[in-house]
């Protein structure tokens, strides 16, 4: 049995933190391998340390005197080595940056000293090998993660340590040159090694008791989800629920490993776990994400054109604006394409005028105030007259629904609503369906 833990900026945000990783660490034998994020924040007012070296480097880039920043930084580190006496010597580690530090310096490069330090420190701290990422996560020149290479490396390292502390985040190129991932990476890091050693769980430590059935912002106190499926929570995901990097499920999903949402300061609380299939079926639903601020564009086509190379027409000029689409739910005349605000703010003019040459298209209409709002259950699937029952409840309050589509595995019902009406609706869904 062998269990890899993530544990995430916040876990190891300062002194009492990296206490508190080490408690979860010792309390069970098979967490063996350990991934960490770089010191994060542990109040409102901190800052993260990635932030704080995104901020090097742009000082550094604009030629701006960087002192302070620098200070900050490496104060972070050597409070927490002082408080809890580490022999690690960071004067020569922040010298060697110090070196480092010019215009031409990479940013991945140096954003990723943050990762790198503070696992140096962790392994310490636990008594484990530090083993760098970049001889472990391999990437490719195309910026794609050699999975052979990766998993040999990883292997190889967990056999010849067997107690060993990665940082997350990044990686090389064939090369050495650092590359990271996008933010919040160290999320995709704890699963590439999971699936590489074929642990018995991903554990990925955060400062929340696992994934809530709706956002907090929105509904007091919402309920935590116990059980998930990877496809669920990839719709969540989608649709705005924060928990894990979107990229995290696909590693571990293809070696079918759990992932346990937990919580470094309330660690006795089973958190979510989010499996291929699950059996637990005490709630209709799994959980309600949603985002504001969409536009949809409804054409419609003349009376002798056919609606297939209208709307192949019209996808096509979305495709030349490099617009993502996220919905076309089609009638018989006429089709809408639903599309983010923050996609087509620059292009919109061009874009409408552009599907109006079209001869065949004989109008089309804007309407920029949308919000999808994403029902989501496996156990939707078995139950019939779920969607009925969520047209009525959002009906019984006055809301026009502007869309409905249902994803084909019956995993979501999404309705488009107007913007003033997001939390209204979230509200009577989460009160109505939710035991
Ligand atoms: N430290 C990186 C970030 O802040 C990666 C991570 O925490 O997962 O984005």
């Amino acid at each position: 049995m062998l269990v890899v833990a993530k544990f995430g900026g916040s876990s190891v945000a300062n002194t009492s933190q990296f206490q508190k990783v080490k408690a979860i660490v010792e309390a069970k034998e098979n967490r063996k391998v350990i991934i960490v994020s770089a010191l994060g924040k542990k109040e409102k007012n901190d800052s993260k340390i990635t932030d704080l070296l995104y901020l090097l480097h742009a000082h550094l880039c604009y030629s701006v005197p960087y002192d302070n920043v620098f200070s900050m930084i490496k104060n972070r580190f050597c409070n927490i080595k002082e408080e809890l006496q580490l022999k690690i010597d960071l004067e020569s580690e922040f010298n060697q940056l110090a070196k480092e530090l010019n215009k031409e310096l990479s940013m991945e490069y140096l954003a990723s000293r943050g990762e790198y330090i503070t696992a140096k420190m962790v392994a310490e701290y636990l008594g484990y090998t530090f083993v760098d990422a970049k001889d472990l996560i391999c990437f490719d020149y195309s910026g794609l993660v050699n999975d052979k290479e990766t998993e040999k490396a990883i292997n190889e390292a967990y056999q010849k340590y067997h107690k060993i502390v990665i940082p997350g985040f990044y990686g090389a190129y064939p090369n050495g040159t650092i590359k990271t991932f996008s933010r919040g990476g160290s999320d995709i890091t704890g699963a590439i090694v999971a699936k590489a050693l074929g642990a018995t769980v991903y554990e990925n430590w955060t400062d929340v008791s696992g994934i809530l059935m709706a956002d907090p912002k929105v509904i007091d106190n919402p309920k935590r989800i116990n059980q998930i499926t990877y496809n669920e929570l990839r719709e969540l995901s989608y649709m705005g629920a924060s928990v894990l990097h979107e990229e995290t499920v696909f590693p571990v999903q293809e070696g079918n490993i759990p992932i346990n949402i937990l919580n470094t300061n309330e660690p006795e609380n089973p958190g979510t776990i989010i499996t291929e299939n699950c059996d637990d079926n005490s709630q209709i639903i799994t959980g309600i994400a949603g985002k504001k601020h969409f536009t949809s564009f409804t054409v419609t086509k003349t009376h002798n054109a056919d609606k297939l190379s209208v709307l192949r027409a019209v996808l096509n000029v979305f495709d030349k604006y490099k617009v993502n689409v996220e919905h076309i739910p089609t009638s018989i005349d006429s089709f809408s394409v639903v599309v983010a605000n923050s996609d087509v703010e620059k292009c919109i003019y061009d874009l409408v005028s552009e599907i109006n040459k079209n001869e065949e298209v004989k109008n089309i209409i804007v309407d920029n105030d949308i919000s999808l709002i994403a029902v989501v259950g496996r156990n939707m699937v078995t139950k019939p007259g779920i969607s009925g029952k969520v047209f009525g409840i959002i009906g019984n309050e006055n809301i026009n629904i502007k869309m409905i589509a249902q994803g084909s595995q019956e995993l979501t019902i999404i309705v488009g609503v107007c913007n003033k009406d997001f939390e209204k609706t979230i509200k009577a869904v989460y009160d109505n369906l939710v035991n």
